[in-house]
């Protein structure tokens, strides 16, 4: 009845993660019984917390980013009666995610998921792009362009501050050494 599906997306710095606890954390206030999970991958700054780029943090389960990872994130949520669930990272679970968050927003849930629009090379994320399509809300957030300082839409990997090349691998998972947040004309993908 109540069940609702949100997706906060954007690239790095965005503030993707800040949003999503301020979220969780509204729905905390109005009583309901929410939860914080996070793909076991992003260990950037902590091993139980959602912790954002800012300082900000909250208490998360923390789950395998596999299928038995999907179904602990529909356990816990049914199991304990979480009535809203938030959802970090969520570009790093398999395709399974999607039907599951979308399940659980028709049985009555509100989920909260955020994730990245799109890699370092300017392609979607699977994974984002179809809870983008099934989401009740959307927040699309920007970034500041690190070189010019307009909204920033994507995110730059650097490897040694020069722009890593298309051949390099996708996931790597990194903070401010190896990414910048950048508008589209800064935006950079050499061949090799
Ligand atoms: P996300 O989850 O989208 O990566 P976070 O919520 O973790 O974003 O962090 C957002 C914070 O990152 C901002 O509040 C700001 O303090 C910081 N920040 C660092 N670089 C940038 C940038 N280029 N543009 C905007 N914010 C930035
Ligand atoms: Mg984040």
């Amino acid at each position: 009845p109540g069940g609702f599906l949100e997706v906060i997306t954007g690239p790095m710095f965005a503030g993707k993660t800040t949003e999503l606890i301020k979220r969780v954390e509204r729905q905390i206030f109005a009583k309901r019984k929410a939860a914080l999970f996070k793909p076991a991958i992003d260990n950037r700054y902590s091993e139980r917390e959602v912790v954002a780029h800012n300082g900000l943090r909250y208490e998360a389960f923390v789950v395998p980013t596999t299928e038995k990872g999907v179904e602990r994130i529909k356990e816990i949520t049914l199991n304990e009666g979480y009535e809203v669930i938030g959802i970090d990272e969520v570009q790093f679970f398999p395709m399974s995610v999607v039907e599951a968050l979308n399940e659980l927003a028709d049985q009555g849930i509100y989920v909260i998921a955020s994730g990245l629009n799109l890699d370092f090379k300017g392609d979607p994320f699977p994974v984002t792009k179809e809870l983008l399509v099934r989401a009740d809300n959307i927040v699309y957030l920007t970034a500041v362009c690190t070189v010019c300082g307009k909204p920033a839409t994507r995110s730059q990997r650097l490897i040694d501050g020069k722009p890593a090349p298309r051949n390099s691998p996708v996931i790597l998972v990194g903070g401010r050494e190896s990414y910048e947040a950048r508008c589209r004309e800064h935006h950079l993908v050499p061949d090799e």
